[in-house]
């Protein structure tokens, strides 16, 4: 144990990490009367929620189950801009998935139809009228998917808002302090042991993001997630640009649509924030847990953007990041109880989506939590569905 004296603990649940995931988590427990303690080995955002874009965004989401997941955050979000204060920077100023080809166009009047059975208000649009409403678009854009829904906020703030509002409810944060080990006792969590003290819990969260699985290996469990890494440029800030939040249809299809994606190239997005830095993103790459940005990560996200948003040569970009999200081989988060472990609970793997679907993570799994069912069935997200399925 180092030069850490040994403190045993204990506390009514531990959240492993205090990425937004995590931070959702403790605030819905502590607002139900569940006091967490939170375990994260470095600061809180420190992993992909201080790394990442903060769309709220629900064109890209899959029809069916994971939309319908996006659908209930998203109408949350509207309250939580009150519960957790001002300071999150939720707007929702609609969204447009960018066409710039015919097959394009074609996969996505299918994907339309699909998404407004899954109750989505979408239109599609032609590129004049996309033009319209976005100005800043070149004639490359042919038209495009619309949704009055899609929106923007803060991760960085959004995860310390969900901490501050949890800590004042009763939860307690530990930083600098990494969970070495899953107690375990006939077949049910009991605790963790830290890199300071054991704290004995009867409900363990992992809530690791991309180190989900690592976690999950303390435990004796397989967990397919895997890092996989987004490289983003930061503009200075900059007049009012962009008045959506911005995707390109080739960034759904890369996703969920592997016939599109195999032409290549990649999908971008673009947000323009409060203070008014514009981020494009991002690069989809699988490098380990390397969140440095490349040479060839920029210059191809540079070069992707240019002819569809020229204005934005002219501005310039001032810094580069990675963060690495939470992949799982089908797209979609793993949540939920563990067959064999009691008192273990999956709250990781939202890839590219944990920011807009943190705010139903929390509020589901403190219901689990609090009363061993949720009204939103998770069965669909269990962690045995890959065994099961042998992806
Ligand atoms: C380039 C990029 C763009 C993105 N854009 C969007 C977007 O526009 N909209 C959207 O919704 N999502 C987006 N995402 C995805 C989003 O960032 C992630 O899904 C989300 O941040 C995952 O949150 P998390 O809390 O699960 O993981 P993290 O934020 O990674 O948090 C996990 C935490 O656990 C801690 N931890 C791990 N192991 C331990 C341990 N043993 N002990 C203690 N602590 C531990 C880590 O230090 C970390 O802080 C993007 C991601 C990237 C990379």
């Amino acid at each position: 144990m180092g030069s850490h004296p040994v403190r045993p603990d204990s506390a009514e649940a531990v959240v492993i990490g205090a990425g937004v995931i995590g931070a959702s988590v403790a605030f819905h427990l502590a607002r139900r009367g569940i006091k967490p303690l939170v375990i994260e080995k470095h600061d809180p955002a420190a992993g992909s929620s201080g790394a990442c874009d903060g769309l709220v965004f629900l064109q890209s989401k899959k029809p069916g189950l994971h939309l319908k997941l996006a659908l209930e955050s998203r109408q949350r979000f509207e309250h939580l801009k009150d519960r957790l204060g001002g300071g999150i920077e939720f707007k929702a100023p609609g969204g447009m998935c960018l066409i710039e080809s015919a097959a394009e166009l074609d996969a996505m009047r299918r994907f339309v139809e699909e998404q407004r059975r899954s109750g989505l208000e979408v239109d599609l649009i032609d590129g004049e009228e996309a033009r319209r409403r976005e100005p800043c678009l070149s004639d490359k854009v042919i038209a495009a998917t619309w949704s009055a829904l899609d929106a923007q906020v803060n991760p960085y703030a959004l995860t310390f808002a969900f901490l501050s509002a949890a800590k004042a409810a009763g939860a307690r944060v530990a930083t600098g302090e990494e969970v070495k080990g899953i107690d375990v006792v006939s077949g049910q969590a009991a605790g963790v042991h830290t890199s300071r003290r054991r704290i004995s819990a009867p409900v363990v969260v992992n809530a690791a993001g991309a180190l989900a699985a690592e976690v999950g290996r303390m435990a004796g469990l397989e967990i397919p997630i895997a890092p996989r890494r987004g490289q983003i440029l930061v503009t200075a800030a900059a007049p009012p640009l962009l008045r959506h939040c911005l995707i390109s249809a080739q960034y759904v299809a890369a996703k969920f649509n592997p016939e599109l994606a195999a032409g290549g190239g990649m999908g971008f997005s673009l947000e323009q924030t409060d203070s008014g830095n514009i981020l494009i993103g991002s690069t989809r790459e699988f490098v380990g847990f390397d969140r440095r940005t490349t040479f060839d990560g920029v210059r191809s996200i540079a070069r992707r953007i240019a002819p569809v948003i020229p204005a934005l040569t002219r501005v310039p970009v001032i810094r580069t990041f990675g963060g690495l999200r939470p992949y799982t081989p089908d797209g979609l988060p793993i949540l939920g109880k563990v067959a064999g472990l009691e008192g273990f609970i999956m709250a990781a793997g939202h890839e590219g989506d944990g920011i807009a679907l943190s705010a139903i993570t929390g509020e589901l799994i403190a219901e689990l939590i609090d009363k061993g069912s949720t009204p939103f069935p998770l069965e669909a997200f269990r962690l045995e569905r890959f065994h099961e399925s042998g992806l």
